[in-house]
């Protein structure tokens, strides 16, 4: 059985006063309490390997925002997966939608950091979904396979292989906007059968999560579905106390739901 995984983006968030406050709180109301949820934090890089030192025994896992595609060289400013390895990083996220729109990175560009995460040990999360726009002329599952195509290219389906796939509408990430629960739903299955057409086994393998203003009063309808296998959350794991509380109710439902 697949843990639920629940990972915090903090983005661009967060300093030594914030860190201090949030990790210690979350190991002490949360380490040791989980069976059926994973928990991952994303800070910024400069951060990675100071939370490393905090997490150290306990089952809090680290993701990294972010990796370049090189191994090493002249790349002013980038951060290479080995270096992401060294602080303990397990995770990390690609194809983020602000940084598609931010930093212009396109199918291509995503594509390569899959493939390098991948073939070097690290777990991608690879963000998909569509824009308002490709929702309103009904695009969504073409946009998705699209993105996923864009890996196929260049790469067999076996890249897939215990992987993560996030499930992001674009205009649903910080805006309060949540997605319709049958929509995603629908949206989830059909990556999955498509990904089965291809190789069933390497399917069942892959983790998905959605994200998307998710908060801890909006989640209960999420973890009823059983496609969704985890959240990748913003804004809510800024505030701490929200944040623990997602996690505990989303822990006590899967529990419920697993006991039934
Ligand atoms: C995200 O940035 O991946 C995200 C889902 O953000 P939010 O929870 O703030 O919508």
């Amino acid at each position: 059985m697949k843990k639920f995984l629940i990972i915090a983006n903090w983005k661009l968030n967060g300093d030594y006063n914030f860190i201090n406050k949030n990790i210690n709180l979350i190991k002490k109301k949360i380490n040791n309490s989980l069976h059926f949820c994973d928990l991952s934090i994303a800070p910024p890089y400069v951060y990675l390997n100071y939370i490393n030192n905090y997490l150290k025994n306990t089952s809090i896992s680290l993701t990294a925002q972010n990796v370049d595609i090189h191994l090493k060289g002249s790349y002013t400013g980038e951060i290479s997966i080995n270096m992401l390895k060294d602080v303990g990083v397990k995770y990390v996220i690609i194809g983020h939608s602000e940084r598609r729109i931010f930093h212009h990175e396109n199918d291509n560009f995503i594509s390569k950091k899959f493939i390098l995460i991948k073939n070097n040990g690290l777990i991608p999360v690879l963000c998909i979904g569509e824009t308002e726009e490709q929702k309103k002329q009904n695009q969504t599952e073409k946009i998705c396979i699209q993105q996923i195509n864009d890996i196929l290219k260049i790469s067999d389906i076996n890249i897939f292989n215990k992987t993560i796939i996030a499930y992001e509408p674009v205009w649903a990430i910080g805006t309060g906007k949540i997605a319709n629960i049958d929509e995603v739903q629908k949206t989830i299955l059909f990556i999955k059968k498509y990904i089965s057409s291809l190789n069933i086994k390497i399917a069942e393998s892959i983790l998905f999560q959605y994200g998307g203003s998710i908060n801890y009063k909006n989640i209960d309808i999420f973890l009823k579905k059983k496609d969704i296998n985890g959240f990748l959350i913003g804004k809510t794991s800024l505030t701490t106390e929200n944040f623990i509380f997602l996690i505990k109710k989303t822990e006590k439902i899967i529990s419920l739901l697993n006991v039934s």
